[in-house]
């Protein structure tokens, strides 16, 4: 039987994208949801890395299971990084995707298109419960720039303000698949394949 992974999100959409990223790998893929852990933990770091490790080893020792966590957000030059690490929670709790967005948009108005770079980065921290803790982390990272207006309904959070310059299109206007490909996620679930392969025949062989 496959070893259970816990996917350390409350974020459906998240859950979802990883279920395509980890194709093939032996896990069943669980979120916290589904083991019925609501315990919220406090990412207090500085970086999305140590987010990621906090949340990953929290969530490990909560659960009893092997567990990956990731944290992203976007980065905008023009405001020096940020939102950055607080991404979700910059424009307070309750706004929506698309007022978050429009109120980005509104504050790069006019702003040429070599001063509206952006990325979004994405770090990826594996852990067991403790006696082993953490046994990785990773990151990957997309260059884009912050569009002039919302465009495409596709993915999530900042995806219909996030232009892929060789692509022309914004990431909301690209299918699950075309982001699948590129997107910082995936990048650092790309990363992330050998240390979850480790883990993977390790557990085989305690099986
Ligand atoms: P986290 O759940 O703490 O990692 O917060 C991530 C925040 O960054 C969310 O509010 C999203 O809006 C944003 N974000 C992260 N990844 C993506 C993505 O792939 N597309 C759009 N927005 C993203």
């Amino acid at each position: 039987m496959a070893r259970r992974l816990v996917i350390a999100t409350t974020n459906p959409h998240k859950v979802e994208e990883f279920r395509g990223l980890l194709a093939g790998l032996p896990f069943d893929l669980v979120s916290l949801t589904d083991v019925g852990v609501t315990a919220n933990v406090e990412e207090t770091g500085k970086t999305f890395a140590e987010n990621a490790i906090i949340k990953a080893v929290a969530y490990a020792e909560a659960t009893g299971l092997p567990t990956l966590a990731d944290d992203s957000g976007l980065e905008i030059d023009a405001m020096g990084g940020a939102p950055g690490v607080y991404s979700a929670r910059w424009a307070g709790p309750d706004v929506t995707y698309a007022a978050r967005n429009r109120m980005l948009v509104d504050r790069l108005e006019d702003l040429p298109d070599e001063r509206r770079g952006a990325r979004y980065r994405c770090a990826i921290a594996v852990a067991l419960p403790p006696p082993r803790g953490l046994l990785g982390v990773v990151e990957g990272t997309l260059e884009g720039r912050i569009a002039e207006a919302p465009a495409g309904h596709g993915g999530f959070g900042y995806d219909p303000i996030f232009l892929v310059p060789e692509d022309g299109r914004t990431v909301g206007q690209m299918s699950a698949e075309e982001k699948s490909r590129i997107s910082h996620r995936a990048r650092a679930a790309r990363a992330a394949r050998p240390l979850l392969e480790r883990l993977a025949s390790e557990s085989q062989e305690s099986q």
